[in-house]
């Protein structure tokens, strides 16, 4: 599905990341990726990670560095030239603050979070557009706290409202290009990020019991899911956010209290 496709994933740490099952899916279906990992300290797991899926590219790009997009655009252009697609599966808040009450935010927190979380996407949107092929993709990662309040994900849901509705207006700015911007909605994981959430266990265990589906989603099934909304198979999607939840977001009350 998606041979001949070239392009970027941002935020593997290690082998439970999403942006891991979303690599492994999209590798499998013959896409060429050049891994953007965050630190020299993340190498050690990523780079055999991305022997595993014939990744010879790996450029380091912290977003708290200003110049990191703009060295990894350089790196891309005289590597390949252009790309077909992004994949931006990053977030970052200080874990201090997903805990507790989110009035309790610092400013200092918020910015750098809205920073990191938020308008890196539409950092990079911006960068690549003038190498990004017509039929383009770029992909971002989401959880239902934009939407609804979910105990201790604070700063990190009004992060994440942001973030889906950047993908609405970068969906018109790049629209005209024929290149197409979604999100998706995963339901919890067990990831580095997810555990930052404090009691993530116990929204784990929630959604599992009281999803549509009976149970939370699996890495390989955001996988698939990326998959589709990259590939040309949703050449008439954009601005979406799709959720990869096991139709827990549809629940308007659980089943047994
Ligand atoms: P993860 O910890 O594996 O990935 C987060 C990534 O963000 C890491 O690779 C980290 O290096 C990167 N990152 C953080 N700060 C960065 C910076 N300054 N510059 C560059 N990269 C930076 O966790 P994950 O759960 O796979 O998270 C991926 C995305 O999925 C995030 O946007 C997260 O909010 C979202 N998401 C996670 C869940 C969940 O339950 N785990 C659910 C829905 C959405």
């Amino acid at each position: 599905m998606l041979k001949n496709k070239k392009g970027l994933v941002f935020g593997i740490a290690n082998n439970h990341s999403i942006a891991w099952g979303i690599s492994k899916e999209i590798a499998k279906n013959n896409a060429e990726i050049a891994i953007c990992y965050q630190n020299e300290i993340l190498l050690k797991r990523v780079k055999p990670l991305s022997e595993q899926i014939n990744s010879d590219i790996l450029i380091e790009c912290d977003f708290n560095n200003s110049d990191s997009i703009n060295n990894t655009v350089n790196i891309i252009k005289k590597k390949w030239g252009t790309i077909d697609f992004i994949v931006h599966a990053v977030a970052f808040a200080d874990k201090t603050e997903l805990n507790g009450r989110y009035i309790d935010t610092s400013k200092e927190n918020f910015i750098n979070c809205l920073n990191i979380s938020c308008f890196s996407l539409t950092s990079l949107a911006k960068s690549f557009e003038p190498i990004m092929n017509q039929g383009g993709s770029i992909l971002t990662l989401s959880f239902y706290g934009s939407n609804k309040v979910i105990p201790n994900y604070n700063l990190m849901g009004v992060a994440k409202a942001a973030l889906e509705t950047s993908v609405k207006y970068l969906s018109v700015d790049l629209g005209q290009k024929n290149i197409r911007v979604n999100a998706i909605s995963a339901g919890p994981m067990r990831t580095i990020a997810g555990a930052a959430i404090n009691n993530a266990r116990e929204v784990f265990k929630f959604t599992e019991k009281n999803s549509a589906l009976n149970r939370n989603a699996q890495l390989d099934e955001i996988g698939k899911s990326a998959l589709y909304l990259i590939s040309d198979m949703s050449s008439a999607v954009t601005g979406e956010v799709h959720y990869v939840d096991c139709g827990y977001n549809i629940i308007g009350m659980p089943r047994d209290l």
